[in-house]
């Protein structure tokens, strides 16, 4: 092609692909639509069930899924939302009270939206000096809420298998680079520290689940006597992973004696807290998890105590420079790495280079809303637990169990002469199905428990009356059923 033929080339495909650049008028179109969409789902949520079928997925099909000449956009929201937003779990729900609910502030959303359109590079404070310095008061402000040290270094993650990964990495480069070094837990740590371990090349490290007490939380004299024996056997004690608040049953270990046996042996003490860590944004909850600022790494998830839509987790290492140190890397055509005035870049704090510009979604609800606001939400969850626990307690046949640690109540339905397994699998069948109040259930021990977990910041007394309600109307269809 001649210097003639390319511009004319140019200006043909300048206008096929003019539907990536809408113009001002439909800019606003769209973006009214879309609003539009997102304000009638949050009107839907009060009433909406919890738990839909999956057929609404295969409702209509989009044959070919995707054309050349792209889709009418009202007919594309309206498939979003009888396809997608539909089936399965309404999590935005406050009747949503299974696994670790999370709820999505919308003042997230809406920092979602102001980071796409700018798409500010938050990699590197060079690109956006402003979007890290943001990045960094929100790790700051996390590390202030945990009682971290100033010296502590944080970063935003993914999600809390994520920032387990990545604590846990910085825990291998500080102390078991060469391997061998043994691994401490309990068998209610979450799962995912184990795909952590075995994506950070520890997966064959020696290990050692601890015993726990009547309530689920590790045992210190037993992890102190793991310790001793593995050193009189010349294996080295590496890393300690204790629970802030585990999955099954919201119990938290005894970080302040855990702390202080890793302290005397010089293991590092890791503390997932993906569940229940923030709850030290609470008075209560500080009480709760106290000890939590003693160890050398934490991994949070902002996407449940802090009610972020899923998409951010954090971890933090108490000495910032092993955090750097794990991560920390430079190439050629980056500009020297270092600190800056708005301190250090994400992109040597973590495994990712280009990411989403994150803390915006922190950052924004913290600034509208207001810190108090949260702290409310937070105690309200802790005192929505107990009021469960005590309503769930007045009924017959129902085994509460001790008082909840956090926000999960683990239950269990005992009728005479049942099987007290199959009666309180029936009983969550049933409330599944109903699709009321969703609650989810586990093994533990091989018993089978309900729980009910309280964390939407949209759940209220109201719906924990209404959980209660549910339970007794299932409880009878199982009896007379
Ligand atoms: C949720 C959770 C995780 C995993 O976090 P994701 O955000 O789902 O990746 C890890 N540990 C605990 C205790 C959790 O509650």
């Amino acid at each position: 092609m001649n210097v003639e033929q390319l511009r004319a080339e140019l200006e043909a495909l300048k206008t096929e692909m003019r539907p990536l650049e809408p113009d001002e008028g439909e800019r606003r179109v769209l973006g009214d639509k879309v609003l539009g969409h997102a304000l009638g789902y949050l009107e839907s949520i009060p009433d909406a069930p919890t738990n839909n079928e999956w057929e609404g997925v295969f409702a209509q099909r989009l044959d070919p899924e995707f054309t050349e000449e792209g889709r009418d956009p009202d007919a594309l929201l309206s498939y979003f939302g009888q396809c997608v937003n539909e089936p399965g779990f309404t999590t935005t729900s406050p009747r949503f009270m299974a696994y670790i609910p999370g709820g999505g502030l919308f003042h997230s959303a809406l920092g979602d939206f102001l980071a796409a359109v700018s798409n500010k590079y938050s990699g590197f404070a060079s690109a956006s000096p402003g979007a890290v310095r943001l990045e960094n008061a929100c790790t700051a402000w996390l590390g202030e809420v945990i009682g971290y040290p100033k010296t502590n270094a944080g970063t935003l993650t993914s999600g809390g298998s994520i920032a387990n990964l990545t604590a846990i990495v910085a825990a291998r480069e500080a102390r078991d680079p060469d391997g061998g070094g043994a691994v401490y837990t309990t068998r209610f740590a979450h799962y995912c520290v184990d795909k952590a371990l075995h994506i950070a090349g520890r997966g064959r490290a020696p290990k050692r689940l601890i015993d726990t007490d009547d309530r689920c939380r590790m045992s210190v004299a037993a992890l102190e006597a793991a310790i001793e024996r593995d050193i009189a056997d010349g294996i080295r004690p590496w890393l300690v992973i204790a629970s802030a608040g585990t999955i099954d049953t919201g119990s938290v270990d005894p970080l302040p004696a855990i702390a202080e046996v890793c302290r005397r042996h010089d293991v590092w003490f890791h503390v997932d807290g993906a569940y229940g860590g923030l709850f030290a944004l609470c008075e209560e909850g500080r009480e709760k998890v106290r000890g939590i600022e003693l160890a050398d790494s934490v991994a949070l998830d902002p996407h449940k105590t802090l009610f972020l839509p899923y998409g951010t987790g954090a971890a933090l290492v108490r000495d910032g420079d092993q955090l750097r140190k794990a991560f920390s890397a430079s190439a050629e055509y980056i500009r020297p790495l270092g600190e800056s005035e708005v301190g250090p870049s994400p992109a040597d704090l973590s495994p990712e280079l280009t990411r989403h510009f994150r803390a915006l979604r922190l950052w924004l609800p913290l600034q509208m809303a207001g810190v108090a606001a949260f702290r409310a939400a937070q105690r309200e969850k802790l005192l929505l637990a107990q009021y469960f626990h005590a309503l769930l307690s007045q009924l017959p046949d129902f085994d509460a169990g001790p008082p909840p640690d956090l926000s999960v109540v683990a239950f269990r339905y005992a009728p005479d002469g049942m099987d007290c397994d199959a009666a309180s699998e029936r009983l969550l069948q049933i409330l599944q199905q109903e699709g009321r109040v969703m609650l989810s259930g586990t093994r533990i021990d091989g018993k089978y428990f309900i729980r009910c977990a309280i964390l939407s910041f949209r759940s209220h007394a109201e719906h924990v009356d209404e959980a209660i309600g549910a339970i007794a109307r299932a409880a009878d269809a199982v009896k007379h059923g």
